[in-house]
């Protein structure tokens, strides 16, 4: 059999860094994002830029393709869907559907015994202001989220007074947790039971945004095993296919919540390119392509930074030592809070 065709809907870093991983292993890579300067596309062996509800953009896309995945999860529905009737999706859209939308997230998880924050939907303002018991709070839209954006920070209930939240959006109202770290866990499931799981990383948050990442991460043996256990439960639970991340709070009082899952690679195992012998944007490769499933092995410790806007202007151009792996995205425009690139540092382990 030849290697498939993978098609990539998203053209950011991560998209990017999933066509440099397939290309390692020669499966070629088309990618279909809306924005003409997508980055992605000096990684892929082609682009094709388009609206997501573009049809005939889609179909030529899905013509070139023998299967489709997606960097980010904010996708239409109706878009996977479709594409689903002509080339497979992978990870199912079902899954995609239950994971865009924070209650249906919540809900899911909750129906599995496995902690959340506390949570209420917010439909509007009557909503808001008879859930006080749940401020100090974060208000959050239930779909289209990411790095912190569609979220209020609610500290005591008279600024309820002054929020006026959009109401074309549903919400849902978070309880803020005390946190003492916050941990994600990768795994790439290939088939029923058959996964690779990396050991937990541990993130740290600057304004909503991932900064910094690590392993080992600084937890007791009953965290690392519990968080290890929920994403190997979620990843049968969705009947997944490829590489999931599960991002959790540890609180104060050593307390492990999920905080969302992420269908897709995810940024806080950008060290796995560095620290083991198989990346996670190998993994998904492998998974939805049904190649071999290899054992994963940890070869280094790691860190990693993301760099955001201007921060990348130092690192261009500049030396780097063997332990060293820095990524330019290669994004046309330097943007505050935008992710440009990152650096890795291995350790010895
Ligand atoms: P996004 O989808 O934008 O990544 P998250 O829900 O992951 O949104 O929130 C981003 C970050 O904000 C989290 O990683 C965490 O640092 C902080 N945060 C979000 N919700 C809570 C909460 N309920 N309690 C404490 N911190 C939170
Ligand atoms: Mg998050």
């Amino acid at each position: 059999m030849t290697n498939p065709t993978v098609g990539i809907i998203g053209g950011g870093q991560l998209g990017s860094l999933l066509a440099e991983a397939a290309k390692k292993i020669n499966i070629k890579t088309i990618i279909f994002c809306d924005d003409a300067n997508s980055p992605a596309k000096n990684f892929s062996d082609e682009f094709i830029c388009g609206n997501y509800n573009n049809d005939s953009k889609i179909d030529e896309f899905v013509n070139k393709v023998d299967l489709v995945t997606f960097e980010f999860e904010n996708i239409p529905f109706v878009t996977l869907e479709k594409i689903n009737k002509h080339k497979k999706v992978l990870p199912n859209p079902k899954i995609n559907k239950i994971i865009q939308n924070r209650l249906s997230e919540k809900d899911f998880l909750n129906k599995l015994n496995i902690s959340t924050t506390q949570y209420v939907h917010v439909k509007n303002d009557k909503d808001l202001k008879s859930k006080i018991d749940l401020i100090p709070g974060i208000l959050k839209t239930c779909t289209m989220g990411y790095d912190g954006k569609g979220q209020y920070k609610i500290e005591t209930a008279d600024e309820l007074n002054n929020l006026k939240p959009d109401f074309n959006n549903e919400f849902i109202l978070e309880k803020i947790i005390n946190l003492k770290k916050e941990i994600s866990v990768i795994i790439t499931r290939f088939d029923k039971s058959k996964y690779e799981i990396y050991e937990p990383i541990e993130n740290v948050h600057e304004d909503q945004i991932l900064k910094y990442s690590k392993i080992p991460a600084d937890i007791n043996g009953k965290i690392l095993e519990k968080s290890m256990d929920w994403a190997v439960r979620i990843s049968e639970e969705l009947n997944y296919i490829g590489t999931l991340c599960v991002e959790y709070f540890v609180d104060k009082n050593n307390n492990l919540y999920v905080n969302e899952i992420a269908p897709r690679v995810h940024n806080s195992g950008h060290l796995t390119i560095n620290s083991h012998n198989i990346s996670q944007f190998e993994n998904h490769i492998r998974a939805i392509c049904g190649l071999e499933q290899i054992k994963i092995k940890k070869n280094f410790n790691a860190k990693m930074i993301n760099l955001l806007g201007d921060n990348i202007t130092a690192y261009r151009g500049k030396k780097f030592k063997d332990n060293e792996f820095f990524f330019d995205y290669l994004k046309k425009d330097i943007k505050k809070k935008r992710k440009m690139g990152h650096l890795t540092i291995t350790e010895k382990c």
